[in-house]
């Protein structure tokens, strides 16, 4: 069959669980709250999925936007700790506004609030897991948002569109929507050239699809075209399609699935990572760098061999055993990625003494190529 844009609507159309995340600029008016219009018409669209049994979890932003509002916190850029104080005043209000309007179309919400260390360790990811999975057996739709007033920078999802990738994959979801101000993907950004042609389809997130997404973040959200394209990446090659979909259109799930040409689809690739390596891959942070040398190079990327001692060159940073870390080669570029059986004291101590036991530092099943 023909992988084009019908054939991916009809497979998103027997979808049983999405995930829809809602932008910043979607969800408010600039600085003026939140725009309820477009919540009741996501309500309206979600009630009709739900009597088609289908599951939703919704990752949505606005705290901060909300929170600006409600002080009328006109000042740009805002500090961290300003992001922080106006999101726990606008989560409240936001997540207010999802009970107040849903429950006129008969749905629940509830709210969940993720660090990415909520997603990066394996207990805590089981239990966020199990907790969504328990709100959608109840027939609840949770309603995600970053835990802005505690995540630094250190613990901090890119972005809520990194985030809902991220969810989408831990579920597994069928579909992922990303609901923008902007939107669908264009061969240059919009704003600055108004007649770029816009990309319906995208069979495969390639090099040339992250040069049209340029790196300009949105207007009010973190991302960007470039972050929804990562999180493209992400969804498409753990086997999930996308969809970028302009948010603020009344009935966009409805012209979305009667085939209208709105947005950007992405088909989903076969999944060529176990489900270990993507979590390698996208949800852990590296807490250290190992330096390769040539050989150590050649054997990871071209004889799918694990890490040995003897290819390590330097160390850098702090970690303890079963730490995620970056392989390096000498002029800086990142090859790989996974999780270490030494600590970088056990390591650098091999490297001091030189003295070089024969012994895996990364075994090849925790060892992700970048
Ligand atoms: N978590 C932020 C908020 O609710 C939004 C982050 C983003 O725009 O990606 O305001």
């Amino acid at each position: 069959m023909k992988r084009d844009r019908a054939f991916l609507i009809n497979l998103i159309k027997n979808s049983k669980l999405f995930v829809i995340k809602i932008g910043s600029a979607v969800i408010t008016k600039d600085d003026q709250g939140l725009n309820y219009e477009v919540l009741s018409n996501l309500a309206y669209e979600l009630q009709r999925f739900k009597r088609e049994d289908k599951r939703i979890v919704v990752v949505s932003s606005g705290a901060i936007a909300c929170g600006r509002a409600k002080l009328n916190f006109l000042k740009k850029p805002l500090s961290l700790s300003e992001k922080q104080a106006l999101a726990a005043l606008g989560q409240a209000d936001l997540i207010h506004a999802y009970e107040e309007v849903f429950s006129k179309y008969q749905l629940k919400v509830a709210q969940i609030l993720l660090t990415s260390e909520d997603l990066s360790t394996r207990t805590r990811y089981i239990n966020a897991k199990k907790t969504i999975q328990t709100l959608l057996n109840w027939g609840i739709i949770p309603i995600i948002n970053e835990n802005d007033t505690v995540a630094t920078e250190e613990i901090r999802f890119s972005d809520n569109d990194i985030l809902s990738a991220l969810v989408a994959i831990a579920l597994p979801a069928e579909t992922l929507f990303i609901l923008s101000d902007i939107d669908s993907l264009y061969q240059e950004d919009p704003r600055v050239n108004p007649r770029a042609e816009r990309i319906s389809l995208v069979e495969e997130v390639t090099e040339e699809i992250f040069r049209m997404a340029g790196k300009k973040p949105g207007k009010l959200g973190r991302g960007g075209m470039y972050s929804k394209i990562l999180a493209a990446k992400m969804v498409t090659t753990s086997g999930i399609p996308m969809a970028i979909l302009p948010g603020k259109l009344p009935l966009v799930f409805e012209r979305f699935f009667s085939n209208e040409d709105i947005g950007t689809v992405f088909l989903p690739q076969e999944r060529k990572l176990p489900l270990r390596k993507i979590w390698i891959q996208y949800y852990l942070k590296p807490e250290g760098k190992l330096i390769l040398d040539q050989g150590a190079i050649r054997a990871i990327l071209k004889e799918g061999k694990s890490l040995l001692i003897g290819g390590i060159t330097a160390v850098e940073g702090d970690f303890t055993k079963g730490a995620c870390v970056e392989c390096l080669s000498q002029e800086g570029r990142i090859l790989a990625k996974g999780l270490i059986n030494f600590s970088s004291e056990e390591l650098r101590k091999f490297l001091l003494e030189g003295h070089r036991p024969y012994k895996e530092v990364i075994h090849r099943d925790n060892l992700v190529l970048i």
